[in-house]
């Protein structure tokens, strides 16, 4: 009996493009993950480049791609033999280039990202609460508003009726709660709708984030659009980033988003310097507790990827009012538990901060 033709290189590929990535939704051809394909004496060697080194994801990729070449052998009659898999990491990401660059803001120390997997999740609330939690505690700090298809931070600080001003060619941050603050809701017609395409979102982010005079910051946070679109891209292609934080919210189905961020940033090179928890619980006048949406599950989120957990942040109505009003240096004072719980998530991200400043490396001047 002839014995089954061998696994051609073309039949691999096909098989690899229906290998998806578990974690970024798409297939690992698409996403330029696999760096050689080879076939040798009938058996399929795989090169794969990994921005995260995560075993659990080596696992669930190596069983994806074991299962996809079998299934391409049966189908095309070829010999099954086996595939040798290596991993490696990937070369320099987009922000360790830009790391090795002179800033474009010389004059910011910090710049953070607050991302999010989904939208409604409080990525907002936690980027101007921490804003201000840092600003209390004697930094200086910007907010920049990157959510350009929500932009939610004028009102949140209450600048509706605000016009930013100009000099020169550049935009005077607001200096509104102790903070310097721009956004692109500013810029634009409120009652248009913000359809960018992607060149102009990244030409109006790229202006409203170096064309702003921040002046000396000690950090400068940015609050992106939910999800893993061009705009953490842009940013991370821009800014020397010290790190992200990662908002999510209790639910499982808010978690799988939320992993699919912080894959993100890993590719993108950024740092997770935590996970917070939004709307973990609600305590009731009398004192009861209630788990609306569960509790516990974005750091079980953080432990299972190997991040900091920042902390949780419970319900509070006055939370919401305070900002749904622009009135949020009102949460420290109207409510203590409150206050505590927000300086608590900004002292443990100062903490991170100094820790990934420690670690990075420094410049040797022979
Ligand atoms: P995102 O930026 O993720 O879309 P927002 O920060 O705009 O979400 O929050 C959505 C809504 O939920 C806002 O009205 C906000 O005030 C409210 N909210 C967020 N976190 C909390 C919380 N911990 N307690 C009460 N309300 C919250």
């Amino acid at each position: 009996m002839a014995s089954p033709p061998p696994l051609t290189e073309d039949l691999l590929r096909k098989a690899l493009s229906a290998v998806v990535d578990p974690e970024l939704g798409k297939d690992l051809v698409s996403l330029g993950m696999v760096k050689e394909a080879s076939i040798d004496g009938g058996r399929p060697r795989l090169l794969i480049e990994l921005a995260a080194q995560s075993r659990h994801l080596k696992s669930q990729l190596t069983d994806s791609i074991e299962q996809a070449i079998e299934a391409c052998c049966q189908e095309s009659g070829s010999a099954w033999q086996g595939v040798e898999i290596a991993f490696k990491e990937s070369s320099p990401s987009d922000n360790e280039r830009v790391k090795e660059e002179p800033s474009a803001l010389p004059g910011v120390k910090h710049v953070i990202a607050v991302g999010a997997g989904k939208g409604g999740v409080g990525k907002s609330t936690v980027a101007v609460t921490l804003a201000l939690a840092l600003a209390r505690s004697g930094a200086r700090v910007g907010l920049l508003d990157g959510d350009i298809y929500g932009p939610s931070i004028p009102t949140m600080l209450g600048l509706d009726d605000s016009a930013p001003a100009v000099r020169g060619s550049n935009l005077l941050p607001f200096e509104v709660h102790g903070i310097k603050a721009i956004s692109i809701g500013k810029l634009v017609d409120p009652d248009k709708p913000l359809i960018w395409r992607g060149p102009m979102a990244h030409g109006a982010f790229k202006q409203l984030a170096l064309q702003t005079e921040w002046g000396a910051l000690d950090y400068l946070i940015v609050d992106l659009p939910p999800g893993t679109g061009d705009i953490p891209l842009t940013l991370a292609q821009l800014l020397p980033l010290t790190g992200s934080v990662i908002v999510c919210t209790p639910q499982r189905v808010a978690q799988e988003d939320a992993r699919r961020a912080a894959r993100m940033f890993q590719q993108l090179g950024v740092e997770i310097l935590g996970v917070v928890e939004n709307m973990s619980s609600f305590t009731g006048k009398d004192g009861t507790e209630y788990d609306l949406f569960g509790k516990g599950g974005a750091e079980i989120l953080a432990q299972t990827m190997g991040l900091p957990f920042l902390g949780n942040l419970p319900i509070h109505p006055t939370l919401r009012q305070n900002l749904d009003e622009g009135t949020p240096q009102r949460c420290w004072e109207d409510e203590q538990e409150l206050g505590t719980a927000l300086d608590g998530l900004a002292s443990q991200l100062s903490n991170r901060i100094s820790i990934a400043a420690m670690a990075a490396p420094t410049l040797e001047i022979r």
